[in-house]
Formats: C-alpha cells, sequence, structure tokens
C-alpha cells in the first residue's frame, strides 16, 4: 500500500460532506493542518463553500482518531486483525453459509472502496448482503428512476438550475442541505427572475426565502402533484406528442391522478393546503417551459417515497420538460458518494456498474471478476439486514464508515442485535462512534483513512466524477479500506484477484467493467476512463457519466432525444397510489415527528462536531414544536421536553416555533447517545419502509411529547 503523496501547496480536492460535490483547495502547512478555499474551477461551486466545507480544515486533526487494530477491545497487530477477520469470516461461510456474512457501507466510502467491498462480497465470499447507509437517503429516487427511465439516472445537471425559469424544491431544505446549490439558485432568481417554489410541512430556511411556500401535510406528496398531473392535462398544457411517441402508461397515470385529486378544491383538501396557494403553484408550474423539480429526503425517506418521487417525473414526462436546459427532475442527493456507490453495485439489489440480476449480466460479472461464488439474486435491504440480525440469521457483520447505531430506525435494538453477532468488524476512522464502541462476540476495530488522507473518486448528484486526493500523512496505522479489504481477501485465497498496487488500478477495473460496446442501451458506462494512466487518473478533471468510449466528454443531459433506458426506450408513467401516512397519529401518541440536517452539522457529526464554530450554530440537540402544541403540552422554549415513539425516547431541548405544523414536530439527526443523553433522532423511527425502495420512514413517526423538569 503505497503512503500517499505530501502534495504541493494546494492539492485540488473533493468536499466529504453532501452530495453538491463542491471542489475545494486544500493547503496543507506541513504541521498536520490545512487551508480550505474553494476550488474556482470546479464546476460544482466555482469557489464557493458553505459553512461546512469552509470549516474542513478545522476537523482534520486527530482527536479522537482509531490509530491502531484493536481485536475485542485490546490494541492489536495489523497481523492478528485480519487474521481475526479472514479466519472469522471463514469459519462462519463455512458453518453457517455465506449468506450468514453481511457488510453494511456508506456513502461516505470512496467508489473504489465501495467497489473492492462489493467485488469481495458478491463475488468471493458469495453473500448477497451488502448494503449501504445510502438505502436511508436516496434509495426511493433510485427505485422512481428505475421504474420511470429502465435507469438509475439523473436526466439533467446543476446547470439546469441557472437555466431555470421556476425550481420546485419539495422535500428539500437544500439552503441548509446543499446549499451551494441553494446560491445558484438565488443567482438564477437576481439574474432571470426564476421563481422558487418549495413543499415541504416545516417552512425552513429554504421555505423563508421561496417566492411560494406550500406547507403541505405530511406525507401528501402524492396528491399534490397528482392534482398537479390532473390540472396540467385540464389546462392544455400536455404534450402529447412526447407522450405518444416516446412514453407508455399515461391513461393509467392520468385516471388514478384524477381519483386522488381531480381538481384544485381536492387537492388543496388532501394536502392541507389553500386552493389560492395549490392554484398559486399549478399555474406557474403550468405557465412556465422551463422548471427544475428539485426533491430530496422528503420525499425520499417515506413509506411511499417511490411513487412521490414518481409522482414529480410523471409531471415533468407529461410536458416533455425532460433532459433539455433549465427542465427536469433533478434528485439532490445526500451523502458525498451515494452516487458513486450505485455506480459500483453498493445496494442489495444491484450488482456492479448499474447491472442487476439478469442472467447475462450476473454472467458478465462473474466472467469478468473471474468470481468462484458469484451471487445471482437480491440481498437483503438495510432494514431488513438489521432485522436479519437482530433474529440470528447474520453472523458476522462488516460495517465501514457508517453508524448504524445512531442513523438507523430502532438503533437501540440494532445495539442488542450487535451483541450477538458472532464476528463483527468495523473499518472505522473515529475511535470513539458508537460503531467502534458496540460491542459483539468477537470484534474486530480497523483504523481507516480519513478525508485528506485517502484517494480516490466520489460521484455528486449530477453524475460529476470528481477526484478526493490525499494531502496528509496517514496517520498512525490507518491505511485505505481498499488495501485492507485486499488484505483479508488474500488471507481467504482470492489474492490475485485483490492484488491492487493503488486506487487508480481499482477505477480502471470499475470503468472496464462498465464499458458496453456502445448500443446505447446502457446508461452507466464510463469505459471512456478505463485506460486512464496512473498520471492521468491523478490529474483526472471532475467529468459526468456515461462517458463511453470514443466520446471525448461525459454527457451533461439524458433523454433530450427521448429514448429512455427500458427495452422499447420509452419511460414509464407510474400510476401512484393515493396518500397515506404509514401509521397515522393516534390519542397516545398525537403528534407527527419528522427528522433533518441542521445547517452546521454532518451525519453523527464525527467530523463537525470537532469545530467550535460549526457546534455553535445548535449546541444540543432539539426538537421543534408548534405554539398551539407548546401551549396544550406545556411546553415551553428553552425548556426541555421528552419525546417518545413506539421505538425509543429522547430527551430534548424545546424551540417553539410556527415554522412547523400544528400536530407536527422536528428533531434534527446528528446527535448520538454520545454527545447528548438519548438524542438520537432516527432511533425514534419504527423501521417502516417503502414497499419498492425499502427506504425507512423517517419523516412521520407518531409521538408523544411531555416537559421535562431539570432542577
Ligand atoms: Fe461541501 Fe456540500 Fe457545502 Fe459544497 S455545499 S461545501 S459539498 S457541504
Amino acid at each position: 500500500q503505497p503512503s500517499p503523496a505530501l502534495a504541493a501547496p494546494a492539492v485540488k480536492t473533493t468536499c466529504p460532506y453532501c452530495g453538491v460535490g463542491c471542489g475545494v483547495l486544500a493547503t496543507p502547512d506541513g504541521q498536520g493542518g490545512v487551508g480550505i478555499a474553494g476550488d474556482p474551477e470546479h464546476p460544482a461551486n466555482f469557489g464557493r463553500l458553505c459553512s461546512k466545507g469552509s470549516a474542513l480544515g478545522e476537523t482534520v486533526d486527530l482527536r479522537d482518531r482509531l490509530l491502531k487494530p484493536m481485536v475485542d477491545g485490546q490494541a492489536a497487530s495489523w497481523e492478528g486483525a485480519l487474521g481475526a477477520v479472514a479466519g472469522g469470516l471463514k469459519r462462519i461461510a463455512e458453518r453457517h453459509g455465506p449468506d450468514s456474512i453481511a457488510f453494511y457501507l456508506s456513502g461516505q466510502l470512496l467508489t473504489e472502496d465501495y467497489y473492492v467491498a462489493n467485488k469481495l462480497a458478491k463475488g468471493f465470499l458469495g453473500t448477497p448482503h451488502v448494503d449501504t447507509n445510502s438505502r436511508l437517503c436516496m434509495s426511493s429516487a433510485v427505485a422512481a428512476h428505475r421504474r420511470a427511465f429502465g435507469s438509475d439516472t439523473v436526466p439533467g445537471c446543476y446547470e439546469d438550475l441557472d437555466e431555470a425559469d421556476l425550481i420546485v424544491l419539495v422535500g428539500s431544505n437544500a439552503a441548509w442541505c446543499h446549499p451551494i446549490l441553494f446560491r445558484r439558485m438565488i443567482d438564477a432568481r437576481n439574474k432571470r427572475g426564476t421563481k422558487i417554489v418549495t413543499v415541504d410541512p416545516r417552512r425552513t430556511q429554504t421555505g423563508e426565502e421561496a417566492d411560494l411556500h406550500l406547507g403541505i401535510a405530511p406525507g401528501t406528496d402524492t396528491a399534490l402533484f397528482s392534482g398537479l398531473l390532473v390540472h396540467l392535462a385540464g389546462a392544455g398544457k400536455l404534450d402529447l406528442r412526447f407522450i405518444e411517441e416516446h412514453t407508455a402508461g399515461f391513461d393509467g397515470a392520468i385516471e388514478r391522478a384524477r381519483q386522488i385529486a381531480p381538481n384544485v378544491a381536492t387537492t388543496a383538501q388532501a394536502t392541507g393546503l389553500t386552493e389560492a396557494e395549490v392554484q398559486a403553484f399549478f399555474d406557474f408550474f403550468a405557465k412556465t417551459q422551463k422548471v427544475v423539480t428539485g426533491f430530496s429526503q422528503g420525499v425520499n425517506q417515506s413509506a411511499q417515497g417511490t411513487d412521490k418521487g414518481n409522482a414529480i417525473i410523471n409531471c415533468h414526462l407529461a410536458t416533455g420538460r425532460i433532459g433539455r436546459p433549465g427542465m427536469g427532475p433533478l434528485s439532490l442527493t445526500g451523502q458525498p458518494n451515494a452516487m458513486g456507490g450505485r455506480e459500483v453495485g453498493g445496494l442489495a439489489n444491484m450488482l456492479a456498474a448499474h447491472m442487476h440480476f439478469a442472467p447475462e449480466e450476473v454472467d458478465r460479472v462473474r466472467r469478468f471478476w473471474k468470481a468462484p461464488n458469484i451471487i445471482t439474486g437480491e440481498g437483503m435491504k438495510a432494514v431488513a439486514l438489521f432485522e436479519a440480525i437482530e433474529r440470528g440469521k447474520i453472523k458476522a457483520l462488516w460495517v465501514m464508515g457508517t453508524n448504524p447505531l445512531v442513523s438507523m430506525p430502532r438503533a437501540d435494538r440494532i445495539r442488542d442485535a450487535i451483541a450477538g453477532l458472532d464476528l463483527y468488524v468495523v473499518s472505522e476512522a473515529v475511535a470513539t462512534s458508537d460503531s467502534a464502541r458496540a460491542q459483539a462476540k468477537k470484534t474486530v476495530l480497523l483504523p481507516a483513512l480519513a478525508w485528506g488522507e485517502k484517494d480516490g473518486t466520489v460521484t455528486n448528484s449530477e453524475r460529476r466524477i470528481s477526484r478526493q486526493r490525499a494531502f496528509l500523512k496517514a496517520p498512525g496505522e490507518a491505511r485505505a479500506d481498499w488495501a485492507i479489504m485486499g488484505d483479508v481477501a488474500r488471507r481467504l485465497g482470492y489474492g490475485d484477484s485483490f492484488a491492487y498496487a493503488s486506487a487508480a488500478e481499482i477505477f480502471r477495473e470499475h470503468a472496464a467493467l462498465s464499458a458496453f460496446e456502445n448500443d446505447g442501451t446502457r446508461d452507466f458506462d464510463i469505459g471512456g476512463l478505463a485506460d486512464l494512466t496512473d498520471r492521468a487518473y491523478d490529474a483526472h478533471r471532475p467529468a459526468q457519466w456515461p462517458l463511453p468510449k470514443r466520446e471525448a466528454k461525459g454527457r451533461a443531459r439524458l433523454f433530450a432525444d427521448g429514448r429512455f433506458f427500458t427495452f422499447d426506450r420509452r419511460a414509464r408513467f407510474v400510476a401512484v397510489q393515493p396518500p397515506a401516512l404509514a401509521q397515522a397519529a393516534t390519542p397516545e401518541r398525537p403528534l407527527v415527528l419528522n427528522t433533518g440536517r441542521v445547517r452546521d452539522h454532518w451525519h453523527t457529526m464525527t467530523r463537525t462536531g470537532k469545530s467550535q464554530r460549526l457546534s455553535g450554530h445548535r449546541a444540543v440537540p432539539f426538537v421543534e414544536v408548534h405554539p398551539d402544541d407548546a401551549a396544550r403540552f406545556g411546553l415551553k422554549d428553552g425548556g426541555f421536553a421528552k419525546v417518545m415513539t413506539e421505538a425509543g425516547t429522547a430527551t430534548l431541548e424545546v424551540t417553539v416555533t410556527d415554522g412547523v405544523r400544528p400536530g407536527s414536530v422536528f428533531v434534527p439527526m446528528h446527535w448520538s447517545d454520545m454527545t447528548a443523553s438519548d438524542g438520537r433522532a432516527a432511533a425514534l423511527a419504527r423501521g417502516v419502509t417503502d414497499p419498492v425502495s425499502g427506504q425507512p420512514e423517517l419523516k412521520a413517526t407518531p409521538a408523544s411529547i411531555e416537559p421535562v423538569a431539570y432542577r
């Protein structure tokens, strides 16, 4: 494993936080510190950084780092730790079968790490149970794309935001969660008068800055967009030629939409909006040709997330507003490499390179990898996977770069389930994370490189592959995830297939696997990058896929020609289900709990928590409560309350605000039980999932609340 080179003054790299994927100039000071600036040449941000990105220099110190392998709580040699992992996996596979082994990966991993994990598990160990925390982030968008387009393809790009005349943001607090993209939207408004509409039960910072904010009732998005589809038809705004020549299923979709929301009045009734609000939105959408609809976790993290995504896409297909400048649905990805994980098959329902489980696809991957134990079908998705651990079906779990003990629904049960595992392996940068502190019968912690130390690629929300480059020395005994897995593979007898000397080598293999003869039927093809030399890989400039062989540059947009990736090249309308919460509020739990991010923290705060500046924004976990509910439940702004659900309890500071709807409360997702006593938000969710995507509902959990008196 080569040690990363200490590079010359400013190293071009990519921010490790959100899916915007901003370019960063990192200037190491030689003492372990680093100066941070936005990369003016990166097409995602053109030199800008948000509060999190610009504070990256405050987060690279070695406090709390895991710097040595640990076996059962004792420092160990790499030899001993890798032996424990390989020996444990071998024994468990022989005794219980390979599908008793599971991997839980992360959108924080680099594509190269993700690729090797997926190959090791699905091709060599022979277990299909590889899923990722991206399941919690955008798997409903993936499923909606696949149903509509026949592929998981984001049709447009960030430039569309610059060129749109109307931007609709659904379930997205972009001002805080995708801040640099939101600045582009505000720029578009300043330059060309672009209107911004937000659809969100909470009036967030994004809603505050919108021209129209629609504070819909939780879970009613399919009613809003069904009503819009009906309105577009009635207003003569359908693109009938596009529907006729390039799509299928319109009649079923419009018929269902008419049942759900036949007019403005019924749409208003179903969504809890006023008729004037609904009419204003419908008029904006109907009269504006250049419309981008951005959607994020408020759509995805739902038991109806896939239908919500398709209800949005239906409106774009019906108007032919897709794949052309300034038009289209745009899934805003949460994590820095959720897209890269999808490319390599890091989701349990994928194989590799956007392939699934058609026999010819399985065979192609088997031959390419020379894989002795290729899987032939889907594995368990995250929630089902952790339930299988609870039931004792999974005996070994390898977690990389994520913290399910904080971020998964019903996290307390996950801690208990992990305790029952025969083998629990954690590849981690942080010694004190909840993941690293959990214990199984045999627990192995493997110190992994962190941002600034590791080397590879990530793909952002507009399909743009950028480099993350190393500019700091590997601390202690930390190593690249791909190198760790390569050593485990060698101990299992698969060394020839994992003899990688560099991230560049892995990337070339991944690109070659994606390279199809250019028959136009595959979306993900980066064959044009399969022959990069090490030097060209190192110098790689951000590029969008698809980028097949013989094409000089990637494509900014797809589907302008009306040809999709279904077998008949037609897009599909989807007849979506009427809106319904997975479980409505009850007299015992009369509130609906919503979860989400705050401006200055990322995930479980293992990085942003190091910055005093970032921690100053919101210092303690809190619950937002409407004034009516505060009065009803005896809560005071600045006081404390217990939020209770079927899954758990959190103690939180009360913020009284009319930004949440009466009957709803909001709790941020970042705090763990280390950072504040039982302040975890996701742990309160019940683990109900979308039937298509498997993504858990994290936006609407029945809850009760009561004041807590502190002396
Ligand atoms: Fe990083 Fe996202 Fe902020 Fe850009 S917008 S600097 S990618 S956190």
